[in-house]
């Protein structure tokens, strides 16, 4: 197969480089700070959209599409890189919204079965990783692979001959590849002139609690509880059109904070441990995923914005399809 030159080391362009480097390509990565730092960090890990109602057709697909590899996809990077991305099928109640006719719609729609749990909530089945842990696992895997990471270098202009892109301009040196795939994130637009990918900030807290306190993910009014393995429990998150803005702001903490103590109150006297705050790649259209439309041998792999995590590796799969059919 051919060389690949991917831009951006988050979950899309690391699962993009494991998929085409599986496939037999050659492949470059190119991140112009470091690797699995930006959104694909800072988000929840939780392996479904939140309310998938609200989705499109192309992002309920690419996500069921991905829910069904993602266990065996995680035992296989457990296996070879000893990292375990920590895949735990624990479910989520979802408090509200469910009941709306919409909802009810899309579960006959994709025939999906949902129990009423006791509480009065619906429960679903999904799963979640530690998304760090995830790309870490990532990152090695795909470097063992032979995958070619250069860190701290920023893409900065496509090089094209006509209308063929044949490579992309860098600080130090110009690069060359047969096929270009932008995963940049929330910073697409950048490297493609356009204005249809925008950030969406998300801010999130954590704080410790016994393992086994909370059982399941809990979804309630937009916001979310994910409990992890080690008794860790993050909640999230907020939806603000700020632009690259990465200031936190306490009182959001201690709202996320009050949310949790409202529902579970025998956390009444955790703290926050850490608060942070990322940039999801929103998208005016959809999630963007295929050739440009205009510029031969240039792909596009982003737009996911609060689903990356969970459609990455259908989108792999999907940008595979696509270039081998070029
Ligand atoms: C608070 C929060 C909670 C979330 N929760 C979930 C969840 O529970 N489940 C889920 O599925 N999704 C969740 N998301 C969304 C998910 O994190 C994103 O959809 C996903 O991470 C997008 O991945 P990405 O690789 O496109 O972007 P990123 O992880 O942002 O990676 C893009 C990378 O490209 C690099 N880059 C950009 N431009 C260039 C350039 N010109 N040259 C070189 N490098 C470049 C950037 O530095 C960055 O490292 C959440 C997001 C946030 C913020």
């Amino acid at each position: 197969m051919s060389e690949c030159l991917i831009v951006g080391g988050g979950v899309i362009g690391m699962m993009s480089a494991r998929t085409l480097s599986i496939a037999g390509a050659d492949v470059t990565l190119l991140e112009q700070r470091k690797c699995a730092r930006e959104s694909s960090w800072a988000g929840g890990g939780i392996i479904s959209p939140l309310y998938p109602w609200r989705y499109s057709d192309l992002v309920n697909e690419l996500s069921i599409a991905s829910q069904a590899v993602y266990k065996d996809l995680c035992a296989a990077l457990l296996e070879d890189t000893g990292i375990d991305p920590e895949y735990i099928q624990s479910g989520l109640l979802m408090m509200d919204e469910y009941n709306a006719p919409k909802a009810q719609r899309w579960m006959d729609k994709y025939n999906l079965n949902f129990q009423i749990h006791p509480r009065g909530a619906l429960f679903t089945n999904i799963a979640q990783v530690r998304n760090p842990r995830l790309l870490s696992a990532l990152q090695t895997d795909i470097i063992r692979r032979g995958v070619k990471i250069i860190e701290h270098t920023k893409a900065n202009e496509l090089i094209k001959k006509n209308s063929v892109v044949i490579g992309v301009k860098t600080q130090n040196k110009d690069y060359y590849a047969d096929n270009v795939i932008v995963c940049g994130g929330a910073w697409s637009a950048d490297l493609l002139d356009n204005n249809k990918i925008f950030p969406v900030k998300g801010q999130m807290i954590v704080i410790k609690a016994q393992i086994g306190t909370i059982k399941h993910i809990v979804l309630d009014q937009g916001r979310y509880i994910i409990p992890r393995k080690d008794g860790k429990i993050l909640v999230g998150s907020t939806m603000e059109d700020v632009g690259f803005d990465r200031r936190i702001d306490k009182q959001v903490g201690q709202d996320l904070l009050t949310f949790t103590i409202e529902r579970f109150p025998q956390l009444k006297d955790s703290a926050i441990q850490h608060h942070w705050a990322g940039f999801r790649p929103a998208s005016k259209t959809d999630v963007i995923i295929g050739k440009h439309a205009k510029l031969a041998h240039l792909y596009i792999n982003t737009g996911h914005f609060r689903n990356g995590l969970n459609m990455a590796p259908a989108s792999a799969e999907k940008i595979l399809k696509q270039i081998n059919a070029n």
